[in-house]
């Protein structure tokens, strides 16, 4: 008997590029170790070295995880299908999940203007003037004016959300245009909470804009938080999914995820009183280099715009408490397929975060737990790195250096440096074609991937291997403008 495993994009590169894959099996066990069998460097991102899933995999048989079910001795018949979802990163009625909002309805009045301005909410029995009240009491922070936070601001702003906050601390530049529509053409070079205040009080003047130009750090986030009632998270990287969800789960605040990946999206409302949390669903953050950023894997430039839509969708329900919230499912969407399909989430009694028994109390170190400062990942800090200039002068001077490039051969074409390349996720097995007397620097597009591949070299042995801070992207700013940027 065979069963169809959709594999996730992150993983079909060891299994040779299939997106669904028939194996053999009678228990969810048998069939993951069968695959594993068949596709051997798949193992090592499915299993633990003691035999045990890995934390951040999540297997689901139909729509429900294994976990809820007999774990891997979950039987399996023939009509089923086994999704394995990595993180990317019930029904419940939404009347009891209604938004506390510091600002009383009660307190709010709406002018002439603003109700011609929403007529057409106002004639819709389920928002009305109470609804379009409760719009503008809400008071909503935005994670990020980039590709998810676009739509986001601009459909909240739109539909008279009173309060807005976007905290970002990026400028625009060209390669944003392609899917961030709070900016413009002439926006680059601006900072973005500029740009997005500016389109944003274009929409609707009527909107309270406050924006926070800096990085979201364990320091300053349960301040931040604290003034909103309900958080947007549009956030690209792992470190800040783990402090917004944990900074939301201490605070109690409701907050709307949603992540993207080249075709692929996520969303799901995460609620901590009595929903499940990120934790509950990813206890721990994949390795890093495992799944790329959007800067190092892209994403098809509509897709945050669907994301991002869908996610504003969820939070104006949350606010006026209308329809069933997204608590306790998460909704996956394949824009190459045009599908949605759904997966029970479950709210762990053992999270660390919002479990019975929690073990983390206050916000920690995101960046080290997620493995992405070069010490964590056994690089020596500036010892193990070396910059663009640095390696400019030693090249000019005519050392022997060997330049490895760790990027996909698709972005070898857009540029290189002449180094040799070996794709991040072969390294282990190409690694016999790499001199160790030789001084080695790793390279890849902006340094991540490239840190990753220098502390493998460096713990198989390699003696000489450097990392490229801010890789080629940097080499094209400072060193050679010709380069083309991507
Ligand atoms: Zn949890």
């Amino acid at each position: 008997m065979s069963v169809k495993i959709l594999i996730p994009t992150p993983l079909r590169q060891y299994t040779e590029k299939k997106e669904v894959v028939e194996i053999e099996g009678k228990t969810a066990g048998e069939v993951l170790n069968n695959l594993s069998s068949k596709y051997s460097n798949l193992k090592k991102h499915l299993y633990n070295d003691d035999g045990s899933i890995r934390s951040y995999i999540n297997i689901y048989v139909n729509e429900e995880d294994i976990r809820y079910l007999q774990k891997e001795k979950t039987s399996i018949k023939d009509s089923d299908i086994i999704s394995i979802i990595p993180s990317i990163a019930g029904g419940v009625n939404v009347q009891e999940h209604e938004l506390e909002t510091k600002t009383k309805i009660d307190e709010i009045d709406l002018t002439n203007e603003e109700i011609l301005r929403y007529s057409r909410h106002l004639i819709i029995p389920e928002v009305g003037m109470i609804g379009q009240k409760k719009l503008k009491a809400a008071r909503v922070l935005m994670i990020g004016a980039g590709g998810l936070g676009s739509p986001v601001g601009l459909y909240l702003a739109a539909a008279g959300v009173g309060h807005l906050g976007i905290i970002d601390f990026d400028i625009v530049d060209q390669t944003n245009l392609q899917r961030q529509i709070l900016h413009t053409t002439k926006d680059v070079g601006r900072s973005k909470l500029d740009s997005a205040r500016e389109t944003i009080s274009e929409i609707n003047p009527n909107v309270k804009i406050e924006t926070y130009e800096t990085r979201l750090t364990s320091e300053n986030a349960l301040e931040i938080f604290s003034k909103y009632d309900l958080i947007v998270d549009g956030a690209d990287n792992f470190p800040t999914r783990y402090l917004v969800n944990d900074a939301c789960v201490l605070l109690g605040k409701p907050y709307v995820y949603g992540s993207i990946f080249r075709f692929d999206g996520q969303v799901t409302v995460f609620q901590p009183k009595d929903g499940p949390c990120y934790r509950c669903l990813y206890p721990a953050p994949p390795p890093p280099g495992l799944v790329p950023s959007c800067a190092e894997g892209g994403v098809l430039g509509i897709l945050p715009g669907i994301i991002g839509s869908l996610q504003a969708l969820e939070a104006i329900k949350l606010i006026i408490g209308q329809g069933v919230p997204l608590i306790g499912r998460l909704l996956l969407f394949d824009a190459l397929k045009l599908k949605f399909r759904e997966l029970k989430l479950h709210k762990n009694p053992g999270c660390p975060v919002c479990g019975e028994h929690p073990t983390i109390h206050e916000l920690i170190d995101y960046e080290a737990f997620c493995g992405i400062t070069p010490d964590a990942q056994g690089l020596n800090g500036r010892q193990d790195q070396i910059t663009v200039e640095e390696l400019k002068s030693k090249l000019d001077k005519g050392e022997d250096i060997f330049i490895l490039d760790v990027r996909e051969p698709h972005e070898y074409e857009i540029c290189n440096l002449g180094g040799y390349l070996i794709p991040l996720n072969d390294l282990p097995e190409r690694i016999n074609e790499l001199d160790t007397s030789r001084e080695i620097v790793a390279h890849c597009k902006v340094g991540g991937r490239s840190a990753h591949a220098a502390a493998f070299l460096k713990k198989a042995g390699f003696k000489k291997v450097k990392n490229l801070i801010g890789g080629i992207d940097a080499w094209a700013a400072k060193i050679d403008r010709t380069m083309p940027r991507y």
